[in-house]
């Protein structure tokens, strides 16, 4: 099979734009974040909404929250690098504001803007001027009249706090819509998704509300939103993290970029678990390396592998890889061996090939050195290792052998 050939058919929805970032049909799926700043505090949150920028977020939500919030978002939105959606909740006249100051969209939660007339309001001026919103509805925030009609936040209940809301816009002519129906349980939100894509075309947002501080929320929010989009399902995602927002940013572009959604635009760095045979700290080179190629715009597989006698092997496709063997570091691009480094300049030397590979591409790189030279070289250090280490690199036989012998005593 060619696995080049396999990629994620995406249910087919109509497409709106937010600022000048498409959202569903064929545009790629975009990642957003929000800000954490009070957003009156125009030169905090701009410096937050560069780093979301700069993070991997295509779109960044501000609150919209009070009138000083507001002022903020007009000084805010001509200055910002990516369009900004203000986020509303109680007051509809926040809204209404959030368009006056230029905001690129707008998000409603319709468990707290209940009155017809302020939604359609709303939805009036948001036509008028060409703003999308977003129906973001939330399971911990449905209109009690659901949850007493399902018993609960059930999928049913949350897709029809969704249709609710699209029915007061449809009555005042407004189209420009995006929904999400969010939960904080996985399970709950996929089968949400899943049932409201049944029975809209609409783009969709996805997310795991409140998903919680990392590594935990960022299992629960991948699980569900990669199980969605795996289904062709979801046009736009944000991570809802319990951590710094750049963190979400990354994460969603991370998520996308593992499933092929997007183009790679950083370094997709892999790495050995590390075992018997490794030469290094597999761990902290590894961390080394990340942090130094940090958000460097080079989108290159590279590979840190523990040893010299497995590891340009294992990650012959990797564009470029490092393998440590007898205190030195072995140079691999696309698995040949192009030069053995001392170990202290190992990711020093690792950033300077994928700069170089980034520029000039792999064959430059292949031809830049004397190729057999440096595959005698590492053939050494390979030779050494495991005539020092033999198969066994794990002592496996030994502990057996002692493990019998203890049991038996
Ligand atoms: S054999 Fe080498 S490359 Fe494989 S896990 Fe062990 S140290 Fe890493």
């Amino acid at each position: 099979m060619d696995v080049s050939s396999l990629s994620i058919e995406r249910k087919p929805t109509r497409q709106i734009t937010v600022g000048d970032v498409a959202i569903g049909g064929d545009a790629p799926v975009s990642v957003q974040s929000m800000t954490i700043t009070k957003t009156a505090d125009v030169e905090g949150t701009l410096q937050q909404i560069y780093a979301l920028a700069a993070a991997g977020a295509d779109i960044v939500r501000c609150t919209c929250n009070e009138v000083e919030a507001a002022e903020g978002l007009a000084q805010i939105v001509p200055r910002s690098p990516v369009p900004i959606v203000a986020d509303i909740h109680h007051q509809y006249k926040m809204a209404l504001a959030a368009m006056e100051a230029g905001v690129h969209g707008l998000r409603l939660n319709p468990g707290n803007i209940r009155r017809p007339e302020h939604i359609k309001a709303v939805a009036a001026e948001a036509r008028d001027r060409g703003v999308p919103i977003r129906i973001g509805v939330n399971a911990g925030s449905l209109d009690p009249s659901l949850y007493e009609k399902y018993g609960g936040a059930t999928p049913e209940a949350m897709v029809e706090s969704a249709q609710r809301e699209l029915a007061y816009f449809d009555e005042v002519g407004f189209e420009l819509i995006k929904i999400s129906v969010k939960a904080s349980s996985v399970p709950l939100m996929v089968e949400a998704y899943r049932q409201l894509s049944e029975v809209t075309d609409h783009p969709l947002h996805l997310g795991v509300t409140e998903a919680g501080p990392p590594p935990a929320g960022l299992v629960k929010a991948t699980a569900g939103i990669a199980t969605l989009l795996l289904e062709g399902i979801g046009d736009t995602i944000r991570y809802s993290l319990t951590a710094d927002p750049v963190e979400e940013a990354r994460a969603g572009r991370q998520l996308l970029e593992a499933l092929g959604l997007r183009e790679r635009k950083n370094v997709d760095l892999i790495a050995c678990p590390s075992c018997g045979r490794a030469e290094i700290d597999v761990i902290e080179v590894a961390n080394r390396a990340m942090e130094a190629f940090g958000e460097r715009q080079l989108p290159l597989q590279v590979a840190v592998m523990g040893c010299v006698v497995n590891g340009p092997g294992e990650a012959r496709d990797a564009d470029l890889g490092i393998a440590a063997g007898n205190k030195r570091g072995h140079l691999f691009v696309k698995g040949q061996n192009v030069a053995v480094v001392p170990e202290s300049e190992m990711v020093d030397q690792l950033v300077e090939w994928a700069e170089f590979i980034n520029e000039h591409g792999i064959e430059a790189a292949l031809e830049r050195v004397d190729l057999e030279k440096a595959r005698r070289e590492a053939e050494k250090d390979r030779a050494r290792l495991l005539a020092d280490q033999g198969d066994d690199a794990n002592h496996a036989v030994e502990r057996i052998v002692e493990i019998r012998r203890t049991t038996r005593a």
